[in-house]
């Protein structure tokens, strides 16, 4: 095939790679079953190999960590675990004794791991199966005497193409000669995908089409921003991406310096920066970033794409896990926020004229209230494992906190009971995101520990624009100066009566706002991932002196437009 042609895919690693295709194919192992002559000495033969996959892997891992951080040193390192792993040592020691030879009996022990991690419905366990394959390959190729392919020495500008490319051929390929890759498998979660991450290798994965179709050697062109493949560009293409590929690599070198700082202000001022979760991907890599904690977990994440609600025990491993990978800082977790635009019919949800409108976030919470409290409990109990904090969305009125708290310290007393552990001062805040909570700020602030600005919501109740409705985007704008009064007041309120306030809608992203929310008081900023160091970049630029005066500036001006032309005009 020749001519530009484009195949879409999934963004698995940011950045522009220009290059060359090498395309890699899996040789296949041919048959794996072959006569035994004596048990014993079959299953030495296999012992024999874990060992070797294991010090391998152990070596592997140690170059990993080194080179790129513990955290990824630790994907590489998980596969010891898993071939050690009692269960998968005892189905494959069993075959052998039945007369299967090792490289026949690994490979059916590790289907079964494969099939069960293939049909969960949780995306994360589902990428795990590639890390089985991974061990698989590897201890089969031990078994086997099969030459592994050298990743580590390909020629300047590779682009690697693949149906699917394991973790451990990620983990040595060098940034330095792979200008990106590209695989006809895998999603962002995967694990060859956070390596590539780390490596900052440009990738687009579970690309249609057939990628291995693809011509060696044919110029290509990886757009991991947007998550596109382009073949064989025309000279106007490639010098598009070209300069686009320049403007990304300035703004990430102007952005590495602030992976991992602390947040402050121009003036040294220290400002809480935290992460926007919803899954515990988003939390891992938020980590990696470095971060205040996370500001907004959006618990719905456990409750979508699947035909059931997520039990009490599900919930707590999921909370636990997020709460260990943070280290003993800050997690706020929210109530499940459903309603809306986010309809789970197997929790009974009608149909709704105006769902925004209607029962939604706590108002669904206090109407199905056995779910409610087994989801306050397996927040309670994981609150033992780390600094958690409960966040209610969705509130209009003060008798909606209460009976949320009440509710609350009736499942403190049944987790007591049980003698379960939990954190008796939990604190409980408040998500500001309807105008009235706005407006009853100072009697929420008795009721309330904190609160969370959800400038999402709050732009839509206070402009009266639908937030997914294409024919009013134009007009729903944070810029707008009702809505930046209503911040204004918040935040004001909330400093009189002493009510920590942190802003967790996108507008807190907005880095053109950045200096009016200094300016307004504003401590603590909640953001996506990606969006921290852009933030904590712009914080660091702004003194609270300077912001202020663009402020008064901007708050003196009367519409949308201006408001917006003038912020943007100073944005630095
Ligand atoms: C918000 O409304 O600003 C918010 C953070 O919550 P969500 O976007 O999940 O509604
Ligand atoms: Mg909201």
């Amino acid at each position: 095939m020749t001519g530009e042609r484009v195949l879409y895919g999934v963004a698995g690693s940011p950045g522009i790679g220009i290059g060359h295709s090498l395309v890699y194919k899996e040789k296949p192992m041919g048959s794996l079953d072959r006569e035994i002559a004596d048990p014993k000495m079959e299953l030495e033969r296999y012992h024999n190999a874990v060992d070797t996959f294991c010090r391998i892997t152990q070596v592997k891992a140690d170059r990993v960590a080194e080179m790129v951080g513990k955290e990824q040193g630790d994907i590489i390192r998980c596969q010891t675990d898993m071939i050690r792993d009692p269960y998968m040592n005892g189905q494959v020691e069993g075959r052998i004794a039945l007369g299967q030879s090792a490289e026949a009996a690994l490979s059916a022990s590790c289907d079964l791991f494969i099939d069960l991690f293939t049909a969960s419905e949780d995306e994360i366990t589902r990428q795990r199966a590639a890390d089985i394959r991974d061990m698989r390959g590897g201890m089969l190729r031990l078994l086997l005497g099969l030459p592994e392919m050298d990743f580590s020495a390909l020629q300047p500008g590779t682009v690697l193409m693949a149906e699917e490319l394991s973790p451990s051929a990620v983990s040595v390929l060098n940034s330095a000669n792979v200008a990106g890759i590209v695989l006809g498998k895998g999603g962002p979660t995967s694990h060859s995908a956070i390596l590539a991450r780390a490596l900052e290798i440009p990738a687009v994965l579970g690309v249609e089409g057939r990628v291995l179709d693809t011509a060696p050697g044919e110029p290509v062109i990886v757009d991991g921003n947007r998550g596109c493949v382009v073949f064989s560009p025309s000279p106007e293409m490639r010098s598009v991406y070209e300069s686009r590929q320049n403007d990304f690599l300035q703004l990430r070198a102007s952005l590495r310096v602030f992976v991992g700082r602390e947040t402050r202000t121009a003036d040294g001022e220290r400002i809480q920066l935290a992460a926007n979760a919803g899954s515990v991907g988003d939390a891992t890599r938020a980590a990696g970033y470095g971060c205040d904690g996370i500001g907004l977990l959006r618990t719905e994440f456990l409750y979508l794409d699947r035909t059931s609600q997520p039990g009490e025990e599900e919930q707590f491993h999921a909370y636990r896990q997020i709460l260990s990978a943070m280290r003993g800082k800050r997690v706020i977790i929210r109530t499940l926020d459903v309603g809306g635009d986010k309809n789970l019919p197997y929790l009974g949800q009608i149909k709704e004229e105006n769902p925004f409108l209607g029962c939604r976030g706590l108002r669904f919470s206090l109407r199905e209230e056995d779910m409610f409290r087994a989801h306050l409990r397996a927040v309670l109990r994981a609150s033992a494992f780390g600094q958690a904090q409960l966040l209610l969305p969705m509130v209009t009125g003060v008798e909606e906190i209460h009976r949320a708290r009440e509710i609350l310290e009736e499942e403190k007393e049944v987790l007591r009971h049980r003698g379960v552990a939990f954190d008796e001062h939990l604190p409980m805040g408040v998500m500001v995101e309807t105008v009235a909570a706005c407006l009853m700020a100072d009697v929420f602030s008795k009721e309330a520990d904190f609160f969370s600005l959800g400038t999402n919501d709050l732009t839509q109740y206070v402009l009266g624009v639908d937030r997914g409705n294409a024919r009013v985007a134009h007009l729903y704008s944070y810029f707008h100066p009702g809505v930046l009064r209503l911040i204004r007041q918040v935040l004001e309120t909330a400093q009189s009566t002493g009510t920590k306030v942190s802003m967790c809608g996108e507008a807190a992203a907005e880095t053109a706002l950045t200096p009016v929310l200094l300016a307004f008081g504003l401590k603590e900023f909640s953001v996506a991932p990606v969006s921290l160091l852009p933030v904590r970049k712009t914080i660091s630029l702004w003194s609270q002196k300077e912001a202020k005066e663009v402020t008064e500036e901007a708050m003196s001006l009367e519409t949308e437009e201006e408001v917006r032309t003038f912020l943007k005009a100073h944005e630095k």
